[in-house]
């Protein structure tokens, strides 16, 4: 499937949240999967609004999800190409200047609802004589210029939804340059389509209604074909919109929270799919399972609890290899992979294992309940080398020599030993507090 190109175009105006990510990882994986190249497009025309800041942190969490993009573009950088557009449009004579003001268009867009006719722009513009245009030009008007659409309807397959018909009549023609000379997202949006070789244009649904014009004006610049396809919002429980400008589930929050990437990008793949929802421990496993078809019509819900709970059972999984990288400044050396697979079940935050390798290398406060208990266990504790399996011969016979057993002999252990009522299998961390360290836990006077 060569020639497949998706991208992802976000406003640098806010930070992103899971649900723009989920477009983002949608587009990704489609692309991967089909072995083309996803783009970054940063929808920047709105200079007032949009901001190297915001642009850069959606960089970073693209990044921290592990999304790379194929190429960057900025359409702030662009008009020149928009303007060429312009011009083929208006030679083609699919523009028109338009001079009502945004009030003149509110007061008639709500006559119209009150008659119960759907506010579709009149074309009242297109009968202007060339003097009523310069009278209102005089006036100190400036046109904004509208696209003719056809006369057509306009029929698609949503690679989601699929078929879509939108009848003639029923849409504005669109605004494609502002009063203030600015291209719409609408012209900028289709050009860089053509011009980047998009072949497939994945986002949310609430561009549905864009589409038809998009695909005539695709037509008309004599681009595409381009496909398309629409995906449901994933809503908050009171299946409220989430909005990035309120910073709601922003993906730098979840970050911060500790939450694993790689259990958010195995969420947001699989919410709202006809997959379950595991945590996947490669891309590659994302990508083989990735199907636009499994996606399902109805919003998924956006629980921050559900991604916490898949963050915990991803640590509780996770492979040395996939935590190696972030843990290398614990220094664990050799045994890394013994003492990650001793304490990952224990684990809410992968940051959780700096405490549990200080309560085993660090110096701890006693927790001696009874002293002659802790002394007598001291004085069975076995030589080493220690392995595995001395937790259990230890325990063993300082439950014989001192008549204890169940939690009576096991809780006071780990309470000197660790300092805690609960943790990792004591067996597995023996090893890494050390004979030295235990002795004095124990009330040895060896530090
Ligand atoms: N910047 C637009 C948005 O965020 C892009 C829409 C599109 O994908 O065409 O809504």
């Amino acid at each position: 499937m060569a020639g497949i190109v998706t991208r992802f175009a976000p406003s640098p105006t806010g930070r992103l949240h899971v649900g723009n990510i989920r477009t983002a990882l949608i587009n990704w994986l489609f692309a991967r999967k089909a072995g083309g190249r996803f783009i970054l497009r940063l929808d920047d025309t709105d200079a007032e609004r949009s901001t190297e800041a915001f642009a850069q942190a959606i960089r970073e969490d693209l990044a921290w999800l592990a999304l790379a993009w194929d190429g960057e573009e900025r359409q702030s950088s662009r008009l020149a190409r928009y303007e060429e557009a312009r011009a083929a449009l208006a030679a083609a004579g699919r523009l028109y200047p338009c001079y009502e003001t945004p009030e003149e268009l509110e007061v008639q867009r709500s006559l119209m609802r009150g008659r119960g006719q759907a506010p579709v722009y009149d074309r009242a513009a297109l009968k202007l004589s060339p003097d009523e245009r310069a009278r209102l030009e005089q006036e100190g008007r400036r046109p904004h210029w509208r696209f003719r659409l056809g006369e057509e309807s306009v029929v698609f397959e949503d690679l989601i939804r699929g078929p879509v018909r939108f009848e003639p009549g029923h849409v504005s023609d669109p605004v494609l340059i502002r009063a203030d000379g600015v291209p719409t997202y609408t012209l900028a949006s289709v050009v860089d389509d053509i011009d980047f070789g998009v072949s497939h244009v994945i986002r949310g649904e609430d561009h549905v209604a864009n589409t038809a014009v998009q695909i005539e004006l695709i037509a008309a610049l004599g681009g595409g074909p381009i496909a398309f396809a629409h995906h449901p919002f994933l809503v908050a429980a009171d299946g409220a919109g989430l909005s990035k400008r309120k910073g709601s589930a922003a993906i730098a929050e979840l970050r911060e929270e500790g939450i694993e990437a790689m259990a958010l990008v195995s969420w947001l793949a699989r919410i709202g799919t006809s997959d379950a929802i595991e945590p996947a421990y490669a891309m590659a496993d994302l990508i083989a399972a990735f199907d636009l078809a499994k996606i399902s019509r109805n919003p998924p819900h956006y629980e921050p609890g559900d991604v916490a709970a898949l963050s915990r059972r991803w640590l509780h999984g996770a492979p040395w290899e996939a935590v190696a990288e972030s843990l290398d400044v614990l220094g664990l050396g050799e045994g890394g992979e013994v003492f990650w697979r001793a304490v990952r079940g224990n684990l809410d935050r992968l940051e959780d294992t700096r405490g549990w390798w200080a309560v085993c290398t660090a110096p701890l406060a006693p927790h001696i309940e009874d002293a002659a208990f802790a002394a007598a266990a001291a004085a069975l504790m076995p030589p080493e080398p220690w392995d595995g399996q001395t937790w259990k011969t230890w325990t063993a016979s300082v439950g014989e020599n001192t008549g204890r057993k169940g939690k009576a002999l096991f809780l006071p252990l780990r309470l000197a030993l660790t300092g805690r009522e609960h943790g990792p299998d004591l067996a597995a961390l023996l090893p890494f507090i050390g004979r030295e360290r235990a002795l004095a836990r124990l009330g040895g006077d060896r530090a």
